[in-house]
């Protein structure tokens, strides 16, 4: 069986313990391969390889940084085709999504980042009669990037790429659930010509090696993306440590559709926001609020075409779902759903886990599911379910609608669909939420800044905001006379 390794110093590594644990295949719910169960040891080699790495990146021109992190980027658009199958295996998703968003875009961050870094600049404010300041942002040091599993490599790379680009040295971890392509990178990044200690990769548990991350006095900045009870553990250990944090943390988004919408494509939309990638994307939209002159309108129209969905192995290239990614998520999943028929929802479509004939027949399958009739504060349209479930309520007014959307602890992103711009502004200005897209979903520019309000995160990653957070600013006043 494959056993995946970790990579130190500029070369693949085994675990110093050697122990392992398995990595299942969540269509066919088979142990495929073997994972790094890597400990504070494997750390320390990380560490002691990223600090003699240091002075070399960080001195290196960031045009020179910037040539190898395109190098990055074309690695991985040459085997495209490998990274794609290896990242719809271990994750479960439909190929055909991991061919057309999760590994392009992690050709873009790359690509974005070399780019990014060779047209930043820092501030400098003059003071008439007085002086002047001038502000430089140099790189932090050794810095810790931890990524979730829904999006494997699209999340690594969009925070090792600004992390790398700024001149520090990096340790990072994948999700113990999908952590193959991070691993692949390796590969790429030796043949970038990345010098060693730059950037290591270690496999492992989150509470594991993942906490030692976090504790490791010489690492001086986390950025994390993951759920909000992992965030608010690894901000109570970072905090008294004084440590830079970035935490992009859950959500429970709203979709917002007016009665003067572009229907059928408010309809086309809300389906890919709501199930794409099984519902297991963070700015999914989760809580689907439609005015009452088009409720049942649409309410008809979204069950007919989500019931007619394809569950599928990730390789049936007709799947609109594919599998969820493990079997203690799916079960998550379905107790939620239990939930939300206790509270009185009232299942319009799905609710069932499905069964694929064999090799599939142990995989992780769920019918994308739709529940109405729910109160807006009941536990299921509060909390986080992160699947392929939804639910949809009517609304009346401008006001009780964004009561409704604000409600949760969370505030990561909307979706408002109106054709009247003065009230798509009005809801934008009061939506309580990092991100507010209208009449769109999805739709990404890397420049902007992307994170979360309340429960949903600090700081924000994206553009210059990253390259700000991955650098540590110092400010010079020089008198004039
Ligand atoms: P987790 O919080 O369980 O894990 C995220 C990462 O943190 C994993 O690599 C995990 O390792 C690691 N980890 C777990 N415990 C610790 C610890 N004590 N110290 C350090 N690292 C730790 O999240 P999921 O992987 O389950 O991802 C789903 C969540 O991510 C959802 O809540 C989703 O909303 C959120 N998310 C947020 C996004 C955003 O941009 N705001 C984007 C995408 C997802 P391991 O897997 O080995 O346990």
């Amino acid at each position: 069986m494959e056993k995946l390794m970790n990579y130190v110093d500029g070369v693949y590594c085994p675990p110093i313990n050697e122990q392992y644990f398995d990595n299942i295949n969540p269509a066919t719910g088979e142990v495929y391969c073997l994972i790094p169960d890597s400990d504070d040891n494997d750390l320390a080699l990380a560490v002691t390889a990223a600090e003699k790495a240091f002075p070399i990146w960080s001195n290196m021109p960031a045009e020179e940084r910037s040539k190898i992190l395109v190098r990055f980027s074309e690695g991985i658009e040459k085997r495209m085709e490998q990274f794609v199958a290896a990242e719809s295996k271990d994750n479960g998703k439909p190929i055909t999504l991991a061919r057309h968003v999760d590994i392009p875009r992690a050709v873009s961050n790359f690509h974005f980042f070399a780019s990014a870094i060779i047209h930043f600049s820092s501030e400098s404010h003059y003071m008439e009669g007085v002086g002047i300041n001038y502000t430089t942002r140099k790189p932090i040091g050794i810095v810790a990037c931890i990524s979730p599993w829904n999006l494997p490599l699209y999340l690594f790379s969009w925070k090792i790429a600004p992390a790398l680009a700024a001149g520090n040295c990096v340790i990072a971890k994948p999700s113990e659930i999908t952590p193959y392509t991070a691993t692949m990178l390796g590969e790429i990044a030796t043949e970038a010509g990345l010098p060693p200690g730059v950037l290591n990769i270690l496999n492992g548990t989150g509470a594991k090696i993942g906490d030692a991350m976090v504790r490791h006095p010489k690492i001086s900045a986390i950025s994390f993306t993951g759920g909000t009870a992992t965030g608010e553990h690894i901000a109570r250990t970072a905090a008294p440590m004084f440590k830079k944090l970035s935490l992009e943390l859950g959500g429970k988004n709203p979709t917002i559709i007016f009665d003067d919408c572009d229907f059928d494509d408010a309809l086309k939309t809300t389906i890919r926001s709501s199930f794409a990638n099984q519902g297991q994307i963070c700015l999914c939209g989760s809580r689907i609020f439609v005015q009452k002159g088009i409720y049942e309108k649409f309410k008809e129209a979204f069950v007919a075409k989500v019931s007619s969905s394809k569950v599928s192995f990730p390789e049936d290239p007709k799947a609109n779902l594919g599998a969820i990614v493990s079997e203690s998520h799916l079960t998550k999943i379905l107790t939620y759903i239990d939930l939300a028929k206790k509270e009185g929802g009232k299942v319009l479509t799905g609710g069932n886990r499905v069964f694929l004939p064999a090799p599939h027949d142990k995989g992780f399958y769920l019918e994308p599911t739709i529940f109405e009739s729910l109160p807006y504060d009941c536990k299921t349209n509060q909390e986080e379910i992160f699947g392929p479930v939804v639910t949809i309520m009517p609304f009346e007014t401008e006001e009780e609608v964004l009561m409704m959307a604000n409600s949760t602890k969370y505030g990561l992103a909307s979706s408002v669909w109106t054709t009247n711009v003065k009230k798509a502004h009005r809801m934008a200005d009061q939506l309580n939420m990092g991100i507010v897209w209208v009449n769109a979903w999805l739709i990404r520019d890397l420049r902007t800044p992307f994170g979360g309000m309340k429960a949903s995160g600090v700081g924000r990653e994206g553009g210059l905001e990253a390259l700000r957070f991955f650098t540590e600013p110092k400010n010079i006043f020089i008198k004039v006379d």
